[in-house]
């Protein structure tokens, strides 16, 4: 019997492809800088044997830890899968489908647009300023139906903070029409930069963390949503019953230990050390035009020819993100910070091409 089951598929959902996530291009690569991820893995031992049951739902350990480690309340914290659950908790929590919209600023992270994208929600791109700030006349004259105003700080791929500046006016911008989601995935490499003190004067300041990033746990899909209780409040109703297993609640709750924390905050001082040695060696390469400053764990590097230096180090195994068709990054191309001896085999591997 023959039937086309993409008939039955939604319509909006029919002309999707997968997400092009860095995991999914394959390459037979051994040095994978194309992820964003920290370079070494962590150890832990499971603790919770209690398989037996369901999860807590909120794992209390791990909002409180949470909590204090950002110096917000409990009732200000919603934990889940990954800070991408996360995007997309909001949408459904706040948008109307095909009546809201959301609204971002490219080039920046992907998953904004392919949440909306999936939920049939409309979007609205504001392009940044060329130096990668927001342009807030542009926004303020496109915020017809927009809910939700996504800023990515640091943002990923570009590697700069936006300026606070300009943050506290798109939040007067959007008072009493929208919330403002600073998804601060990458803040723990520019810790002084965050805005979760600003949440007690703007109700609808939303916040978005990760443990994938400084924390080392790309692969345990935790992260979290820091608001005021209204909001979390909002997301509460709309979340799985249980979105973090048991063992990723117990991996969690150690992460964020005193001495998880630490060892966090040693990782980055070390990351940050190895950034600035690559950035400049990288400097030094003739093939190289620019290499931006940032403040995350990646850098974004022009090249004269970055077609070239993608398939060269592809063929050499190691794996870098080409952002080539990205809007405002022609010829760019995103690494990831390694090892110091995953950054000397790039160096090598770009002394090799003319
Ligand atoms: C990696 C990343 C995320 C996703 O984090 P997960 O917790 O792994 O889902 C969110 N936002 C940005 C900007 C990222 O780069």
């Amino acid at each position: 019997m023959n039937m086309d089951i993409n008939k039955l598929v939604r319509k909006n959902v029919q002309k999707l492809t997968p997400y092009q996530s860095a995991r999914r291009i394959g390459g037979n690569g051994d040095v994978w800088l194309n992820a964003n991820e920290f370079p070494v893995a962590p150890h832990f031992e499971l603790k919770e044997q209690s398989l037996n049951r369901y999860p807590e739902p909120q794992p209390e350990k791990v909002i409180n830890r949470y909590a204090q480690y950002v110096g917000v309340t409990p009732e200000q914290v919603i934990v889940s899968r990954g800070a991408d659950e996360a995007i997309e908790l909001l949408m459904r929590a706040f948008c109307e489908p095909t009546q809201d919209s959301i609204l971002y600023c490219p080039p920046t992270y992907g998953m904004y647009q392919v949440s909306a994208e999936t939920l049939g929600i409309e979007t609205k791109t504001v392009p940044t300023t060329a130096d990668w700030q927001l342009d807030l006349q542009g926004i303020k004259q496109n915020l017809d139906k927009v809910k939700l105003i996504y800023v990515c700080s640091p943002n990923n791929p570009t590697g700069n903070l936006i300026n606070p500046d300009d943050i506290k006016m798109l939040l007067d911008i959007a008072k009493d029409r929208a919330l403002v989601i600073i998804d601060e995935a990458y803040i723990e490499f520019s810790p002084e930069s965050s805005v979760v003190s600003w949440l007690a004067n703007y109700p609808h300041l939303v916040i978005l963390r990760t443990l994938s990033k400084a924390f080392a746990l790309a692969g345990l899909r935790c992260g979290f949503t820091i608001a005021n209780k209204a909001v979390i409040d909002a997301l509460q109703k709309v979340i799985a019953p249980y979105p973090l297993a048991t063992p990723v609640a117990d991996i969690a709750t150690q992460a964020l230990s005193k001495d998880g924390i630490n060892t966090m905050k040693l990782h980055v001082i070390n990351l940050n050390k190895q950034k600035e040695k690559f950035t400049n060696q990288l400097s030094q390469l003739p093939i190289v035009e620019k290499v931006y400053p940032s403040r995350s764990n990646y850098l974004c590097v022009k090249f004269q020819d970055n077609k070239a230096v993608f398939n060269t180090l592809w063929n050499k195994g190691i794996i870098l993100r080409d952002q080539s068709k990205v809007i405002g990054q022609q010829n760019m191309i995103r690494i990831t910070i390694g090892t110091q001896a995953e950054c000397e085999a790039v160096i090598s591997a770009l002394k090799t091409i003319k």
